[in-house]
């Protein structure tokens, strides 16, 4: 059987633009040639330390060309990459590689402290992987690896951002994830010459899924740049003469808040595609002031991770739907209420098929995986993702979307954003608390807020109890971890 896996992507694109540049990062850059014998080397160290189909080869560091090649070297293994949140405290990495079991851990030099007490068989630094040095002795080793490869053999373990609490790993496939650019490059034109931006952590499915593997298949050139930053992200937009990343909200909103997003030359951005949440309209509108539209997709980890996309042609009409379903997705609507609104459930090639290590979740029943998200469907197919069922407010028998009220919130002037959650309430059952953080002290009260949000929102969605905070505990991936905001009424002001 021909190796169809992830691994033999770079000497397959090697093929075609053997002198193209494939990954740069700062002054350092590898043609797809170089990549290719490069990945080769890693695959054979690995292999000559034992490592071979099946184990897991785990990954604890920033964005960086390595962690490509340790990619694709694990693929053409047949092992699994399991990237890990560097965020992550030790006791949480720890149950983590408790979880994934890996045999081999890499990691950068700054994250040797998270990693001191691990039982894992061979610890390397990201700096000392040298595969010519573990390899030599074991080249008869290359003969045995990586040519059966199958798009149903497992590629990655994604951990899921945890926003609801309880990591657990998405088993997701070189099928999953080959279906998953495949879908993007049905909706995007992704061009030879591109210059992609790697902005998002590789360990969250935006970083590796949405805008890399694309540009790899395609034979452009993937930028690394090894933590978020927005003066360096506009600087590089600039300079390398960026044509697309994907990001999340807030860095969409850091980027566009920051005093060089207005003197900065954005004409070779073609397409920037964003999801993990809405954007909030002022952050959409300061990017079409710059002549630049922003894509909103909806996904999740377990899809690999796009499940729908707006399309160039129909993103200003609709702002804040999350565009149409991708080429090979399939969804459904699970038992939706008269407004068409309901449970989205969502199967195709590029949805994985269980998690690790829990054969019998629920989200994965009868082929198709339950989202935990309301969405409604419009008449021309367009999806809105109305919220994540765990965050509906039932106050008094009513539902209460928080995604609704934290969009009126986020529009008042004075407000910089928000998190609306529900708490118990001995009366309604639940009431909701909006958690917001303004501009500046004096930038709006609670007074003015309740008198804006009259006229726009029901009586009983205004939250009952609002708080002014510094700012709002946000995962890696951007997102506001509201499972620390939710707290006991007794606590509640
Ligand atoms: P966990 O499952 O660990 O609690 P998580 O659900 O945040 O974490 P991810 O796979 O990173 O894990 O995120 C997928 C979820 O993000 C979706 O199920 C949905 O709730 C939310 N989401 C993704 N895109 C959008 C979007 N465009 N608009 C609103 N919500 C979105």
């Amino acid at each position: 059987m021909p190796d169809s896996g992830l691994g033999s992507w770079p000497r397959r694109a090697a093929r075609i633009r053997p002198t193209s540049v494939a990954l740069r990062q700062g002054d350092r850059s590898l043609t797809y040639t170089e990549l290719a014998a490069r990945v080769d080397n890693s695959a054979h160290a690995m292999a000559a330390l034992g490592i071979g189909r099946g184990d897991r080869i785990a990954y604890l560091g920033h964005n960086d060309i390595a962690a490509f090649e340790i990619f694709f070297a694990a693929g053409r293994l047949g092992a699994l990459f399991v990237p890990l949140n560097t965020r992550l405290t030790a006791p949480e990495i720890s149950r983590l590689l408790a979880d994934s079991a890996p045999r081999l851990l890499l990691h950068g030099p700054e994250h040797a402290p998270l990693v001191s007490g691990s039982d894992v068989e061979f610890v390397i630094p990201i700096e000392q992987w040298d595969p010519p040095r573990i390899a030599s002795g074991a080249a008869h080793l290359i003969a045995d690896i990586g040519p059966d490869v199958g798009l149903d053999d497992p590629a990655v373990l994604l951990y899921t951002s945890g926003t609801t609490g309880t990591p657990k790993a998405a088993v997701l496939t070189h099928g999953n994830l080959t279906f998953n650019t495949v879908n993007q490059l049905a909706h995007i034109d992704v061009l030879a010459d591109d210059v992609a931006l790697c902005l998002a952590p590789l360990f969250h499915a935006t970083g590796l899924g949405l805008v890399s593997l694309p540009t790899l298949f395609k034979g452009g050139t993937v930028v690394v740049l090894p933590r978020f930053d927005p003066a360096t992200v506009l600087a590089t937009i600039a300079e390398a003469r960026v044509s697309a990343f994907s990001g999340v909200p807030t860095m969409l909103q850091m980027l566009c808040d920051h005093p060089d997003f207005a003197r900065t030359d954005l004409g070779s951005l073609r397409y920037v595609i964003y999801g993990g949440s809405s954007v909030a309209e002022r952050v959409a509108a300061a990017w079409q002031r710059r002549g630049v539209d922003i894509l909103h997709g909806y996904g999740m980890t377990e899809a690999a991770p796009g499940v729908c996309l707006a399309t160039a042609e129909g993103a200003g009409a609709r702002p804040v739907s999350a565009g149409v379903p991708h080429f090979f997705t399939d969804i459904a609507v699970d038992q939706p209420a008269a407004d068409g609104s309901g449970e989205l459930l969502v199967r195709g090639p590029n949805v994985a098929r269980g998690y690790w290590r829990r054969p019998a979740e629920y989200s994965f029943a009868d082929g198709w995986f339950r989202s935990g998200d309301v969405v409604r469907v419009a008449e021309d197919g367009w999806i809105h993702v109305v919220d994540r069922i765990k965050d509906i407010i039932i106050s008094g028998g009513e539902n209460i979307y928080p995604a609704e009220v934290e969009a009126r919130v986020n529009a008042v002037a004075g407000v910089v954003e928000c998190a609306v959650v529900g708490v118990p309430d001995e009366r309604w059952g639940e009431v909701g608390v909006a958690y917001v953080v303004r501009a500046a002290p004096d930038a709006v009260t609670e007074a003015e807020l309740r008198a804006a949000l009259r006229g726009t929102l029901a009586a009983y969605k205004i939250p009952r109890h609002i708080r002014f905070v510094d700012r709002l505990a946000r995962n890696a991936a951007g997102k506001i971890q509201k499972h620390t905001l939710r707290f006991a009424p007794g606590e509640s002001k």
